[in-house]
């Protein structure tokens, strides 16, 4: 008679740690986005192609220290641009800004001509999908993880998704394959899964913009090119903007913005920014210089 209400108990239990375990990274989330509130009469951002552009941006986190100055570029819709500087450029800040975090603190970012600050910022969000360095990964199966990225979707998407991210040998090592617990409570993955779950999710939602912030923690090669080649091949045809800090992964680009204290000090193709001998040419010779150094 006791044992079928303690077993009920422990169910229960099971189920309220698990859901304050997600209300812990929920609040993570929440904690690092500051309240950005929409105006009354904010619409609903309507994206048909793509195309981003950034108008005279300024951008202060506070008053006394400006970060970005007179941020000017125009990315067309279905190419590649890629984000490079030394640390603390502001590389970050410029994709915050584009996901709406914040609002520019002088002129403004348009996709397909509307200005971003005044649309709903749910309705920017969906239509931009990020690939972070370190991704949050709930503590479900590996299936419902990606499926977060479109509630919606069929477990044969699902299991497109996995194979377009690299990840199905992955999956199929697992225990209980897709099924397998993860997150703080089950399996932990490494930085280089957890990415290409991240991928998975972005291939089920189809955004037309997809941001992807480079891992800086040196994955192994073989990662490395599982995940570029997995972003290549969902990239084809939507908008992208990677923060890259390896330029070895971004010679491809259609356009390199060259980072420096805030401001753009440099814009072109590799070759390009290559013949102006100049910031980008410094950046690629000492990283050329590291990689023959291990
Ligand atoms: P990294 O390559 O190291 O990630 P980054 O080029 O992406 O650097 P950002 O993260 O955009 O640089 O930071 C630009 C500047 O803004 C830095 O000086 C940083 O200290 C400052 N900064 C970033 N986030 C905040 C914040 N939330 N509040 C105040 N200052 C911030």
């Amino acid at each position: 008679q006791i044992f079928m209400p303690l077993n009920f108990l422990g169910f229960v239990y099971r189920e309220i740690r698990g859901s304050l375990t997600n209300i812990e990274n929920l609040f993570t989330l929440l904690a690092k986005k500051p309240a950005i509130v929409d105006r009354a009469d904010a619409k609903e951002l309507n994206v048909t192609k793509g195309q981003i552009s950034f108008e005279n941006v300024g951008f202060s986190y506070h008053e006394d220290r400006r970060i970005l100055k007179n941020v000017n570029f125009v990315v067309k819709a279905g190419t590649k641009v890629a984000v490079v500087g030394e640390s603390g450029a502001g590389k970050s800040t410029l994709v915050k800004l584009l996901f709406r975090f914040y609002d520019p603190t002088e002129g403004c970012i348009k996709i397909d001509g509307q200005d971003i600050a005044l649309h709903t910022q749910d309705s920017v969000r969906r239509h931009i999908g990020i690939v972070p360095q370190d991704t949050v990964l709930f503590n479900d199966t590996l299936y419902e993880n990606i499926r977060y990225g479109r509630p919606d979707a069929s477990e044969l998407e699902i299991e497109e998704a996995i194979k377009l991210a690299h990840l199905d040998t992955f999956v199929t090592r697992l225990p209980d394959k897709g099924n397998t617990q993860v997150g703080e409570r089950g399996l932990k993955l490494s930085g280089g899964e957890k990415q290409r779950v991240a991928i998975a999710r972005t291939i089920l939602k189809r955004p037309p913009i997809m941001v992807f912030d480079e891992a800086t923690s040196s994955l192994d090669s073989q990662s490395e090119q599982a995940i570029l080649s997995a972003l290549r091949e969902i990239a084809k045809g939507h908008t992208s903007f990677m923060i890259a800090h390896r330029l070895s992964t971004i010679v491809d680009a259609d356009m390199i913005i060259v980072m420096d204290q805030g401001q753009i000090a440099e814009q072109g193709s590799h070759n390009e920014l290559l013949k102006l001998d100049g910031l980008y040419t410094k950046l690629w010779q000492a990283q050329q210089k590291n990689s023959d150094n291990d």
